[in-house]
């Protein structure tokens, strides 16, 4: 058995069976006679490994980093066991520009696509070209573009794909004369700002609100933000005048999940070593003696609590992980 405690920014005592460390393409091949669970890591970020997982943790640590130029675009090539935040300084300081509203999102390059991470009005997606890999089933490589990938709201087809598609490499295409996004919430306050000010504010942002997960366990937000009918929405706000609320469209309205979680009382509150960010409730924190069970009773509990008051179903962004695989919440 081996220790996931320094694999994942949870920080639990959990164990696996096997832990392989991918590091080239040819570190692949080694995967085709395993016979029992795999759970694909990258950075361990987005994960929290509930209980001792029975199966085998692949661990995505191969790097790459190529800049190339074209009349048009940059055509950006990476490993996909880079560090998302490493990567983006590195862009920024070669003046490749576009991703600085993706600042200080941790986890791997490889992650950052089977997410689809977004902040401050980007999304990753917008950028992906070309996504390389290795079914670990069939034993084949696979080429995806943008449209295979099925991009979503934090969400792409490597979710869905049954935890055999592996991200090696992941091929991002930039438009040389892209423009700055400062409309969003406090980057609204910047007057023209270029490039490198919105990537300093974001990751001034970031600092400030989350924990930082070398000195607190927790993996960013625990639950996605939620989009409801406009018409749900209209009759939650007869009821509760201050929840805010963007339209997507005519017909739904994004609703920041932070907001629902304050307004229950659950921002500052905990549940054994578990609890809500004081500073951000929509992040669930390992005080340092918290386990992976406390963490799904607490995340329960918000959970129907949210859906007892404001019959709005939220679901968890952490991917959490279990004896043989997910665990849905
Ligand atoms: P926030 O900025 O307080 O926003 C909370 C919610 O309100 C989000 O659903 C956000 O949508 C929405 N929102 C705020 N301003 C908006 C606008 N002008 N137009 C449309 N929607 C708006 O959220 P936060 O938790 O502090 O996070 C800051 C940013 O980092 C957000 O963009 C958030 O999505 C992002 N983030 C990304 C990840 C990830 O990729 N893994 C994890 C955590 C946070 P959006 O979510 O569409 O922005």
């Amino acid at each position: 058995m081996e220790s996931l405690k320094a694999l994942h920014t949870f920080g639990f005592d959990s164990l696996a069976d096997n832990v392989e460390l991918i590091t080239c393409e040819k570190d692949l091949v080694r995967l085709g006679s395993i016979n029992t669970p795999i759970h694909i890591l990258g950075g361990g970020s987005n994960t929290a490994f509930i209980n001792d997982f029975n199966g085998t943790v692949v661990k995505v640590a191969i790097d790459g980093y190529q800049v190339r130029t074209t009349d048009e675009d940059f055509i950006v090539t990476l490993g996909a066991g880079e560090v998302w935040h490493d990567v983006l300084r590195r862009l920024m300081q070669e003046q490749v520009f576009g991703l600085e509203n993706l600042a200080l999102i941790p986890g791997t390059v490889g992650g950052a696509v089977v997410q689809n991470i977004g902040a401050y009005g980007v999304e990753l997606s917008g950028f992906c070209y070309q996504i390389r890999g290795f079914n670990i089933r069939e034993q084949n490589p696979f080429v995806f573009n943008a449209e295979a990938c099925e991009f979503g709201y934090r969400d792409s087809v490597f979710k869905q794909l049954d935890n055999h598609y592996l991200i090696t490499q992941v091929v991002l295409k930039i438009p040389r004369n892209n423009t700055v996004v400062a409309n969003y919430g406090p980057l609204q306050s910047l007057s023209s700002p270029k490039p490198q000010q919105i990537f300093d504010e974001v990751v001034s942002i970031r600092k400030a609100k989350l924990p930082d997960p070398l000195v607190v366990g927790n993996a960013g937000s625990f639950f996605k933000n939620v989009v409801i009918s406009t018409e749900h929405y209209q009759n939650l706000l007869a009821l509760w005048p201050a929840m805010p609320g963007y339209q997507i469209g005519s017909d739904e309205v994004k609703v920041p999940t932070a907001w629902l979680l304050d307004t229950l009382g659950f921002k500052g509150r905990f549940y054994g070593g578990i609890g809500s960010y004081d500073k951000q409730p929509l992040v669930l924190i390992n005080k340092g003696n918290g386990t992976g069970q406390e963490l799904l009773t607490f995340s329960r509990a918000i959970k129907q609590k949210v859906y007892q008051t404001f019959q709005i179903v939220i679901e968890n962004e952490v991917l959490l992980i279990g004896e043989i695989g997910e665990i849905t919440l």
